[in-house]
C-alpha cells in the first residue's frame, strides 16, 4: 500500500492499528496529526464506510486541511467523514436533537458577548456589584462549572462550593448561574460551553439517542487530546463505548488551556478506561532543526510534571537560535520588519514562510505598525471575527431574530437600531413585563395589550409586524434573497449609505460583503438547504481564519502562540520575552500556572521549521505608561550553546552582553527615583532618560520652541523621544498638556512648560 509509505514504521504501526483503544502521547512534530489523517485515508481504504468516522481538530481550518489531504487518497469519499471542533461537530448533532432536550432546532449561540449582556442584566436585576461579581470573572465560574458538569441546582446544592463562595464574600453565585441559565434557555440560546454541556445532557437522558450516535461513529479519533476538558473527555468516552475504536493523539507538554478548564488528567486516565489500549511512542520530529528540537527539549525539562520523552531530529543542525534585544515594543517590531525583510530576500522565501508568535493579542500592534512601514504584507489570526463587527452582528441580530424571535440579546440589539423611536423605558417595560409573566420579550411585544399596563409606542407594534414578514419571507427565499431584503428593510443598510464617514463606508461595506458571501452560499451547488437559517446554523462559532477569502494570499502570519498550535512555519519570531508578560503576570503566584507559560513557550518554539529567532524588549508601553522590562526567566533556562545574541539593534550597548547584563541594568533602573512619587507596587517602575537618551540623537538643527501655539496635528521633535504628531491639547495655560505620538516609543503625555519640543 504505497499511501503508507511516508511514514516511519512506529507511525504506521498506529496508523494499521485500526481497531481498540489506541493513544499516542509525542513530543511536538513527531507525526500525530499525520498519523490521524493517514489513519482516515487508510480506514477507508480498508472499506470503512466514511460516514462511520468523526474526527475531532483544534481547529476548523486543521479539519479542513485534513480532509484536503485525505481527499488525495481516498477521493470525494473524504467529504462524508464527520470533522471538525467539538463545539461544531456537536451543535450539528444537537440541531438535529435539540427538541429532546427542551430547545428548538434553529436554537441561537450565544457568542462571548451576548453572554456577558445576559449576565449584566442579571447583575443589575439583583442590585449586585459589578466589581465584586466582575462579569468575566462570573463569567469563567458559570463556564468552569459547566465544563465540569455541574448543573446551577447542583452547585446550589454542594456544601463545598457554596462555603468557598460564601467565604470569598459573592454568596450570590449559585443564584446568578441560575438566572443565567434559566435566561438562555428561555431565550432558546445556548452559549459555547452549551454546546458540550448539553451534548452530555443529551447523551445521558436519552439512550436512545446515544445509542444511535454510538453505531453512527464506529472510528473515533481526537487530536490534541491534551487540551481536552472533562466535558469534552465524558463525551467521546460515552461516544466510544461501544465500539472502543478510539484513537487519541496528543503532548502533555503542549498541554495550553488548563485556564479553560483542560485537564492532564484526561491523558492520564485513559489507560485506566482502557486496560487493553495500545500506546504508541513518536520519537522523531520531522519538523525542525536539531537545533530548534535541543532548545525545546532545554526548556521543557525545566518543568516537574511531565512525562519523560525523548524527542530527536535527523535534520541537519542548522542555525543557532537567535535572540534579538530591542530597547522598545516599537523597535521590537522595527528589527522584526526588517529582519523578515532582509531573510526573504537573502533567502529567497515567501512571506507565507514567516510568522511572529505572541503571548498577548496587545503586542500585535506594533508588529503591524512595523510590518506596514515596511509595506510587508500580513495576515493577523484568531483576531476579532469579521462576524464579530458591530454592523455585522447588527443585521445577523436580525436574522437571529427571524428564525428565533425569542433570542432577548438579538431583539435588544436592534429594537431600537436603526432609530425608530422605541426608547429604553419602553424597552426596560417589556422587559420586565417578560420577567414578570416568565416570558419572552418577544411575546410581551406581540400581545402588548396582554402584560403591558398603560400605552407604549406604536413602533413597538410596527417593529414585531416586520419581524413577522422577515419569518414569512425566510420559509420561501432563498439565503440571498432573504439577507438583502432584511438588510433593506430593516432600516440598516440605508443609515450605513447615509453615513458618510470613512467608518460608515467600510461598515456599509463589510455589510456587502456579507451580503456577497450569503451570495455564494446560495449558488453553492454541492448543498441542498440554502436557506438563510442553513447559513446561520454556525456562524457564531466562525472565527475570521474560516471566513479567509484571501487564504491564498502569500503574507506573514501574526498570531498568539495559543492560536499557533498544531501549525508550523518555516521561520518563526517568538517576540516579547520579558518577566510579567512571557510568562504573563497572573502566572508567577503558583509553580502550576508557571509550568504552563513554559509549555506555552514550548509550543511556540516547536512551530519552527529551520529558523527561529526570539527578541524582547527592555522598555514597553503598558496601560499609557512606559514600563521598563527585566529579560525573561526562560532565556536562562536554554543552553546558550544553541543561541546566537544579535544585539546590533543597539549599537550603543557592548554587543557582547548577556541577558545579565540587561537585568543588572534594569534592577539599576528599578531602585527609588528619591525625586518622583511612589509608584504603585504593581507596575514596573517608569524608565526614562538613561535608556531613551540613547534612543535619540535629536538633529543638527534641533532647538526647543516657544511652544505657546502649538496646534493638534502639527509635527515635532523631542529631545530624547524623537519625531512625533501632536494628537491633543488639554488643560489651561500655563499648565497645558500635550498628547503626542512618538514615532519610535508611541503616546506620551508632556507637560508643555517643561517639555524640550522642536516644532518642525
Ligand atoms: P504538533 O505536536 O505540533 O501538533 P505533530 O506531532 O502533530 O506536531 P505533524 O504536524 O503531524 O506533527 O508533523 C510535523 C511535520 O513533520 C509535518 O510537516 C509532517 O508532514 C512531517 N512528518 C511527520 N512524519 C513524517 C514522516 N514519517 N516523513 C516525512 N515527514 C513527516
Ligand atoms: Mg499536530
Amino acid at each position: 500500500m504505497d499511501y503508507l509509505q511516508g511514514l516511519n514504521p512506529e507511525q504506521r504501526a498506529a496508523v494499521e492499528q485500526t481497531e481498540g483503544p489506541v493513544m499516542i502521547i509525542a513530543g511536538a512534530g513527531s507525526g500525530k496529526t499525520r498519523v490521524i489523517t493517514y489513519r482516515v485515508a487508510h480506514l477507508i481504504r480498508k472499506g470503512v464506510d466514511s460516514f462511520n468516522i468523526l474526527v475531532l481538530t483544534f481547529t476548523n481550518k486543521a479539519a479542513r486541511e485534513m480532509r484536503e489531504r485525505i481527499t488525495h487518497v481516498v477521493g470525494t469519499e473524504a467529504k462524508n467523514i464527520w470533522m471538525g471542533t467539538f463545539h461544531s461537530v456537536f451543535a450539528k448533532i444537537l440541531r438535529v436533537e435539540a427538541e429532546k432536550i427542551g430547545y428548538p432546532s434553529n436554537f441561537t449561540i450565544y457568542d462571548t458577548d451576548d453572554s456577558k449582556s445576559v449576565l449584566r442584566a442579571v447583575l443589575k436585576e439583583m442590585n449586585l456589584d459589578d466589581k465584586l461579581y466582575n462579569v468575566n470573572f462570573v463569567l469563567n465560574r458559570i463556564s468552569a462549572s459547566k465544563n465540569n458538569l455541574i448543573s446551577w441546582q447542583e452547585y446550589n446544592k454542594n456544601e463545598q462550593i457554596q462555603a468557598d463562595d460564601f467565604s470569598s464574600g459573592r454568596g450570590q453565585m449559585g443564584k446568578i448561574y441560575e438566572m443565567y441559565a434559566t435566561r438562555c434557555y428561555r431565550a432558546g440560546a445556548m452559549d459555547f460551553d452549551d454546546l458540550l454541556y448539553k451534548t452530555n445532557e443529551l447523551l445521558k437522558l436519552h439512550p436512545d439517542v446515544l445509542n444511535k450516535y454510538q453505531h453512527k461513529f464506529k472510528y473515533l479519533m481526537v487530536d490534541e487530546y491534551q487540551d481536552t476538558n472533562f466535558s469534552q473527555y465524558l463525551i467521546v468516552k460515552k461516544l466510544a463505548a461501544v465500539n472502543e475504536n478510539l484513537c487519541v493523539v496528543g503532548d502533555d507538554a503542549q498541554s495550553i488551556y488548563a485556564f479553560r478548564g483542560a485537564n492532564i488528567q484526561n491523558i492520564l486516565n485513559f489507560e485506566k478506561d482502557y486496560p487493553d489500549l495500545k500506546v504508541f511512542k513518536l520519537e522523531q520530529n520531522y519538523r525542525s532543526t536539531q537545533n530548534i528540537v535541543n532548545v525545546a527539549n532545554s526548556i521543557i525539562r525545566n518543568n516537574k510534571e511531565q512525562l519523560k520523552k525523548n524527542v530527536f531530529s535527523e535534520k541537519e543542525a542548522g542555525d543557532k537560535i537567535k535572540v534579538m534585544r530591542a530597547f522598545s515594543d516599537n523597535e521590537e517590531g522595527k528589527i522584526v520588519a526588517e529582519a523578515i525583510m532582509q531573510d526573504r530576500s537573502s533567502k529567497g522565501l515567501k512571506w507565507g514562510a514567516f510568522a511572529i508568535l505572541y503571548r498577548t493579542n496587545a503586542q500585535s500592534r506594533s508588529m503591524e505598525e512595523a510590518l506596514r512601514k515596511l509595506g510587508i504584507p500580513y495576515k493577523i489570526y484568531g483576531g476579532l471575527s469579521f462576524y464579530q463587527r458591530k454592523e455585522i452582528k447588527d443585521l445577523i441580530a436580525y436574522f437571529r431574530l427571524t428564525f428565533n424571535p425569542n433570542d432577548e440579546e438579538a431583539l435588544k440589539r436592534v429594537i431600537n437600531y436603526p432609530k425608530r423611536g422605541i426608547g429604553d423605558t419602553s424597552v426596560d417595560k417589556i422587559i420586565v413585563a417578560a420577567d414578570q409573566h416568565g416570558i419572552t420579550p418577544w411575546e410581551v411585544i406581540v400581545e402588548p395589550g396582554k402584560y403591558l399596563e398603560g400605552k407604549i409606542s406604536g413602533a413597538v407594534g410596527t417593529f414585531a409586524t416586520m419581524i413577522q414578514s422577515f419569518q414569512v419571507l425566510a420559509r420561501t427565499k432563498s439565503a440571498y434573497e432573504s439577507a438583502l431584503y432584511i438588510a433593506q428593510h430593516s432600516g440598516l443598510l440605508k443609515d450605513l449609505y447615509e453615513d458618510k464617514s470613512v467608518e460608515g463606508l467600510n461598515r456599509y461595506e463589510n455589510i456587502q460583503e456579507l451580503l456577497n458571501g450569503i451570495k455564494e452560499f446560495s449558488e453553492r451547488e454541492d448543498i441542498e438547504e440554502k436557506g438563510l437559517d442553513i447559513f446561520m446554523q454556525d456562524v457564531a462559532l466562525l472565527t475570521n481564519d474560516d471566513n479567509d477569502k484571501n487564504k491564498d494570499a502569500d503574507t506573514v502570519s501574526l498570531m498568539t502562540i495559543h492560536s499557533s498550535k498544531g501549525l508550523e512555519f518555516p521561520q518563526v519570531y517568538v517576540v516579547g520575552l520579558e518577566e510579567n508578560l512571557f510568562p504573563s503576570q497572573m502566572s508567577l503566584n503558583s509553580r502550576s500556572d508557571l509550568e504552563e507559560e513554559r509549555r506555552l513557550f514550548y509550543v511556540a518554539v516547536t512551530r519552527a521549521e529551520s529558523k527561529l529567532h526570539i527578541s524582547y524588549a527592555t522598555s514597553r508601553f503598558k496601560f499609557g505608561t512606559l514600563i521598563s522590562c527585566e529579560p525573561s526567566r526562560f532565556l536562562d533556562e536554554i543552553d546558550p550553546k544553541f543561541l546566537e545574541l544579535d544585539y546590533t539593534a543597539r549599537p550603543t550597548t557592548n554587543s557582547n552582553a548577556s541577558f545579565d547584563d540587561d537585568r543588572k541594568a534594569w534592577s539599576r533602573d528599578k531602585q527609588p527615583d528619591t525625586f518622583s512619587k511612589p509608584k504603585p507596587a504593581s507596575q514596573a517602575p517608569v524608565k526614562t532618560t538613561a535608556m531613551l537618551a540613547k534612543a535619540h540623537v535629536p538633529s543638527a538643527n534641533f532647538k526647543p520652541s516657544d511652544t505657546s501655539n502649538l496646534q493638534v496635528g502639527m509635527e515635532v521633535e523631542h529631545e530624547r523621544f524623537g519625531f512625533g504628531k501632536v494628537i491633543s491639547l488639554e488643560g489651561n495655560k500655563p499648565d497645558i498638556k500635550a498628547t503626542i505620538f512618538f514615532k519610535e516609543i508611541g503616546q506620551k503625555q508632556l507637560l508643555l512648560k517643561f517639555a524640550k519640543l522642536y516644532i518642525i
